[in-house]
């Protein structure tokens, strides 16, 4: 029996469309509620994945009677790039392509293309990059770069190969993505990131040896705590490590200094090896929440445009895209989406005003691209 667990049938209704009345940066960059600016755009381009790894796509549910995303349902590759085009003209500076396996989609390096080819309203470039499992990055990753891609991050969450194929539950090779972290460096996507998701009890055991394999590579290895995403990975308190015990983990064998942020958005907290062998991130999206500097919006892969990783419905775009509404339309669809923006899942997590949402409606990790 088919099944989808996503609620395609679900969308909130589009506030009404009167342009202008958004409030503002002096730079013109759209606030939500909680005075957050529109700056990052995470773009899914498909719902389906080469892996089944057990903390995002399980098998058992994951399975041959999965119903994926019809091809229809679909934004194409043009659609797309209108869509990130408005998003531009609202303040967004930065777009990650995701999914699923987002190499998987055809021709993404025509989208990158296009999407390479966007300024903003200063005039400047996208920070443009790309989320993959690595599984076919050797194969791709000169063609992502001559499309225009200037950096990458991969995803890798153990170097013990056995573990690694059943973490993945694909019969994926670290070589394979080992592989794809050399092409990518090859061709100059660089600095390149990997992320680690740690599951306590499955592959803590593998960080220090990740720390060890990475550290003077010129690879910023991220360890990103297990989150409540979706219904279907059966999550658990008990199997997520706070990132405090990871860096001290890896103090032990290597002594770690706090480094300062890039940014007030950026999600990852730096810490640099003392012996300057480069550094390391931790992403504690259940631990220390991030929410008050979130400023990032997604967009699925059939076009609904999502306020936060947890949020149980999106804003249906694909409809004005598919119905003849004009750039103008729907980009002051895009200001008043984000006007209404009260989402802080992470922060409210476990406290009465958290948001109730029923396990139907939560969405998942590889639908709309982490
Ligand atoms: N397939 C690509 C990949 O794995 O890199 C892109 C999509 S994947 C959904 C994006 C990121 O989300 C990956 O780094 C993955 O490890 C992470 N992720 C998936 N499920 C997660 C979970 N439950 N908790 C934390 N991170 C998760
Ligand atoms: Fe696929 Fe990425 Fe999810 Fe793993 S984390 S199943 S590679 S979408
Ligand atoms: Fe952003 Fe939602 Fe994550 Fe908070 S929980 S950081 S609002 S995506």
């Amino acid at each position: 029996m088919p099944r989808r667990i996503i609620p395609v049938a679900d969308a909130r209704s589009l506030p009404p469309l009167t342009a202008g009345d958004s409030l503002r940066t002096p730079s013109g960059e759209v606030l939500d509620t909680l005075a957050r600016p529109l700056k990052d755009l995470r773009i899914s381009v498909t719902d389906r994945c080469n892996f089944r790894c057990v903390y995002c796509m399980p098998r058992a549910v994951f399975d041959k009677n999965y119903q994926f995303l019809p091809h229809a349902a679909l934004l194409t590759l043009e659609e797309i790039e209108r869509l990130a085009r408005l998003f531009v003209a609202q303040g967004v500076t930065k777009i990650r392509l995701t999914g699923g396996e987002p190499l998987l989609r055809k021709n993404i390096e025509f989208l990158i293309e296009r999407l390479a080819a966007l300024r903003t309203p200063t005039g400047e470039p996208l920070d443009l990059t790309l989320t993959t499992n690595g599984s076919i990055l050797a194969r791709k990753a000169r063609a992502l770069r001559d499309a225009g891609l200037t950096r990458v991050t991969v995803s890798l969450d153990a170097l013990d190969d056995a573990l690694f194929r059943r973490m993945n539950d694909a019969d994926f090779a670290v070589a394979d993505v080992l592989d794809g972290i050399e092409a990518a460096q090859a061709v100059g996507l660089a600095p390149l990131k990997l992320n680690m998701v740690v599951k306590r009890g499955t592959n803590d055991g593998e960080i220090v040896p990740m720390a060890r394999h990475f550290r003077g590579s010129g690879v910023t290895l991220r360890f990103i705590e297990y989150m409540d995403v979706g219904t279907s990975n059966g999550w658990n308190m008990a199997e997520v490590m706070p990132s405090a015990e990871v860096v001290a983990r890896i103090a032990e064998h290597f002594p770690l200094v706090p480094l300062e942020a890039h940014s007030a958005a950026e999600t990852a907290q730096r810490w640099g090896y003392a012996d300057d062998a480069g550094e390391i991130g931790v992403i504690s999206s259940v631990t220390r929440a991030f929410c008050g500097n979130c400023t990032r919006a997604r967009l699925s892969t059939e076009g609904k445009v999502y306020l936060c990783l947890f949020a149980s419905m999106g804003y249906d775009l694909r409809a004005l895209v598919r119905n003849g509404t004009s750039d103008e339309t729907i980009s002051a669809a895009i200001a008043q989406i984000w006007s209404g923006r009260a989402d802080r899942y992470s922060q409210l997590r476990g406290s009465d005003a958290a948001p109730a949402v029923s396990d139907d409606h939560r969405i998942e990790m590889s639908y709309i691209g982490g």
